[in-house]
């Protein structure tokens, strides 16, 4: 029966072979499921834990078709995973979030759109496709403002800072806008008092379930701490949540999707990006909550109840961000901190190792 949960001993395909993935294929561990995974280096994290890895490019029609045949449902743990690819996959099996979900997601242009659409508000921007459109953009939008490209930018890759006296040209040209990107946005600067991030699991049958919202506070543009529960008024954490919930809905993911805002210094929440997939900021849900991020994702692909995501006590999450991961002796001796390694060989800078939540006071009740 097309409806029936998937039972014990199926197979999960996950596109991507991250840390991401990686989590995701133990949480499936302990549910009974077995994950497969398709990705580029037989040495990837997720590979590294997975009961079975196809090694096979994005675009290698061959292996996709024998990857959706070996699998019962898939899901990603990769933004950027090509949407021919996807629905590709989804044409022999199942594949959660849906195609169409991804294609929104992938394109700062279209989520942005997608999140107006639907009454909920980002910070004001203008698609650009040449230094000329740029010209125009900035005149209307002002400054300081911040020039991105519309797919495949993360990190803060891909983002120019725009001042009133940025050299326009040589901003575009740094930017990396082009064709292959969809072009570029040129969004508003946003003075926000704080980041935030909430993450929503969404079952087969449409029934969802929100995390708190968390802060996130960035270093050299890459996620350093996630603060649980996020330090906002009442109201502000209420429409972050109620923002992200009708998101989710509307976008029908099934899966999780994780919504990155900004906090204005009114209490107003702007919606910056949207992630289909297990999410950086959802990682203090594993030793925290009742129900971790990564195993919500297995639920919901594989048509289970969601579990509760109740918060059992406070978290700090911190990444291990290159060589921070020196200090795992001390993090796995900290009586209240768990420590995740990411079983990556090569420690650079800027690269997620691993990360640690330091378990804080018991929620009462
Ligand atoms: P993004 O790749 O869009 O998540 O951006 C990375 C980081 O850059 C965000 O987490 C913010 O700290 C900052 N940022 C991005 N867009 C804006 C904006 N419009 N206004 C202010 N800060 C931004």
């Amino acid at each position: 029966m097309a409806d029936a949960p998937l039972p014990p001993g199926a197979t999960i395909g996950i596109l991507g072979g991250g840390q991401l993935g990686r989590m995701t294929a133990l949480a499936a561990a302990n549910l009974g499921y077995r994950c497969h995974v398709f990705c580029q280096n037989p040495d990837e994290p997720a590979a590294q834990v997975a009961a079975a890895t196809t090694v096979a490019a994005f675009d290698d029609t061959e292996a996709l078709d024998a990857f959706a045949a070996a699998v019962d449902v898939a899901t990603l743990e990769f933004e950027n995973v090509p949407i021919a690819t996807l629905e590709r996959i989804a044409e022999r099996t199942p594949v959660h979030p849906a195609p169409a979900v991804q294609a929104v997601a992938q394109n700062r242009l279209r989520e942005k759109d997608f999140a107006n659409e639907q009454g909920i508000a980002t910070a004001p921007y203008r698609a650009v496709t040449s230094a000329e459109e740029l010209r125009t953009a900035v005149a209307e939008i002002g400054t300081p403002s911040v020039l991105k490209t519309v797919r495949f930018g993360y990190d803060g890759k891909g983002q120019v800072a725009i001042r009133a006296d940025t050299d326009l040209a040589a901003a575009w040209a740094d930017s990396g806008a082009g064709p292959e990107t969809d072009g570029g946005i040129l969004e508003g600067f946003v003075d926000f008092a704080c980041e935030v991030s909430v993450i929503v699991a969404r079952g087969r049958d449409g029934g969802s379930a929100a995390y708190v919202p968390v802060e996130n506070r960035h270093r050299n543009h890459i996620l350093d701490e996630t603060v649980a529960p996020a330090d906002i008024p009442a109201a502000t954490a209420d429409a972050a949540r109620e923002a992200a919930l009708r998101l989710t809905g509307a976008l029908d993911v099934v899966g999780l999707l994780a919504i990155e805002m900004f906090v204005t210094g009114d209490g107003g929440v702007l919606v910056n990006e949207i992630a289909p997939r297990p999410h950086n900021s959802g990682h203090w849900t594993m030793d925290a909550c009742r129900t971790g991020q990564f195993e919500q994702l297995v639920r919901a692909v594989c048509g289970l109840p969601l579990g509760d995501p109740s918060r059992r006590c406070d978290a700090v999450m911190k990444n291990l961000i290159g060589d921070e991961i020196e200090n795992w002796r001390e993090h796995v001796a900290t009586p209240n901190a768990k420590l995740h390694l990411y079983g990556k060989a090569d420690t650079r800078p800027g690269r997620k190792m691993g990360h640690v939540n330091f378990l804080g006071k018991p929620v009462s009740g």
